[in-house]
């Protein structure tokens, strides 16, 4: 390489500095579908860290509904929506996905996008521009998703909305806030489920005060759609809530074990996106094939084989919680199938991980920035096809890295 190409130099450096501070992220290519048990690097190691929490990505009824979308609709969308690439299949989706949370949010209508990512750079995007350039205020919980906060961040330098965080587990300041807000514009923005600690946001709190001063509420339930309420609806179901304030956003990569997320709110919302969302207008339509899918994805959550995936998770997370305690490690209190484990430093959870790879375990550290400095951590996630056997193997091997780590730590 050209010693003077200054760009190349940088990012030799740059790489050089996150090896240093133990943050520099690895791929591991994995070699069999998605599952409990992974292949990779030809060793068999047993995943408890996905987000197939319902262990649908390598179901066979999904298998042969792909196969079938592709016969019905070839592989490519071949444009964007609005251009010539909306289909049957996405609109077919896009009503039983109104469906699922047409209990909650009045007029309700989905929009389908190809990642929740997407889906949440146009949520926030387009709902800032239905005021005028200064006059939305978005307030953003302080742990929420990547996805969120870039959303909001181009939301700002696009519309000049101003930008409050809140710290979700204590709602004094936002309310205070909110009830001085004069901006006619004003959205709350919140993680449904906390991606990297697994708590549960004050939804019934945030939709009274999005009633009361005149707020949106958007939520980003990537972790709680297929997985929270009895038929897998969201967090919405399981909270028993009803607001028109509500914009809901699901992921469809997660628990519905395929790929893609939608927004589902209002109609009137939905159609002003429609017509005004960059992220949504310019971008390709995701393969039918995909929305065909996920039909039968949908199917399988709210029917009896979802009700008997989520009794299983369930039961995993209450063993988890009854029986694992550690010493000196810090547990998140959870009622979701995300289950952290704190363990301070860079160099601490990157010595538990590779205990746990050579126990046949894989569990990766999850490091600043993705969680604050300082609460480096484990994120063991479960998945209905673990077994309640799994979970106590899994217990048993984790209470012995921990002493194992906090003796050298002590010595
Ligand atoms: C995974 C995730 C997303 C992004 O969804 P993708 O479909 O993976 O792009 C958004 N929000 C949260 C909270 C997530 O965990």
């Amino acid at each position: 390489m050209s010693k003077n190409f200054s760009a190349l130099n940088m990012a030799e450096q740059q790489i050089a500095n996150l090896d240093e501070q133990l943050l520099r992220r690895k791929l591991r290519i994995t070699e069999s579908p998605c599952n409990i048990k992974a292949n990779v690097g030809q060793r068999e190691l047993k995943a408890f860290c996905s987000n197939d929490y319902l262990g649908l990505a390598n179901h066979p009824k999904l298998v042969s509904a792909i196969a079938e979308g592709a016969n019905l609709y070839g592989v490519g969308s071949g444009a964007s929506h609005l251009i010539s690439g909306h289909s049957i299949a996405h609109d077919l989706l896009e009503k039983k996905l109104a469906a699922f949370e047409s209990k909650h949010i009045p007029d309700a209508r989905a929009l389908f996008f190809s990642t929740g990512y997407l889906a949440n750079m146009s949520a926030i995007t387009g709902l800032a521009r239905l005021a005028g350039q200064g006059e939305a205020s978005i307030y953003s919980a302080k742990l929420n998703h990547a996805s969120l906060i870039d959303g909001v961040r181009l939301a700002s330098a696009q519309t000049k909305a101003k930008v409050t965080l809140f710290d979700h587990q204590d709602l004094h300041s936002l309310e205070e806030a909110l009830g001085h807000d004069a901006h006619p514009l004003k959205l709350i923005v919140i993680d449904g489920v906390f991606s990297m600690d697994g708590d549960i946001a004050p939804i019934g709190k945030l939709i009274q005060m999005a009633e009361q001063y005149d707020a949106l509420l958007l939520v980003d339930d990537a972790h709680g759609f297929g997985v929270l309420g009895k038929q897998g609806h969201g967090i919405l179901e399981q909270s028993q809530v009803h607001s028109e304030r509500i914009i809901y956003v699901g992921t469809l990569g997660k628990a519905a074990g395929v790929s893609g997320a939608f927004i589902c709110a209002p109609a009137p919302f939905i159609e002003w996106l429609i017509q005004k969302s960059r992220p949504y207008i310019y971008s390709t339509a995701t393969p039918p094939a995909i929305a065909h899918t996920l039909l039968t994805s949908l199917e399988l959550i709210e029917n009896d084989e979802g009700i008997r995936r989520r009794q299983q998770l369930n039961e995993l997370i209450q063993i988890w919680n009854e029986e694992m305690t550690f010493s000196n490690w810090e547990q998140v209190s959870s009622s979701t199938p995300i289950q952290p484990v704190i363990l301070g430093s860079n160099a601490n959870a990157l010595a538990a991980a590779k205990l746990l790879d050579e126990a046949g375990y894989w569990i990766p550290a999850i490091r600043p920035p993705t969680v604050p400095v300082g609460s480096s951590r484990l994120r063991i996630t479960f998945s209905a096809n673990h077994s309640i056997d799994d979970l106590r193997e899994l217990i048993k091997i984790l209470k012995i890295i921990e002493q194992k780590i906090e003796s050298e730590v002590g010595a």
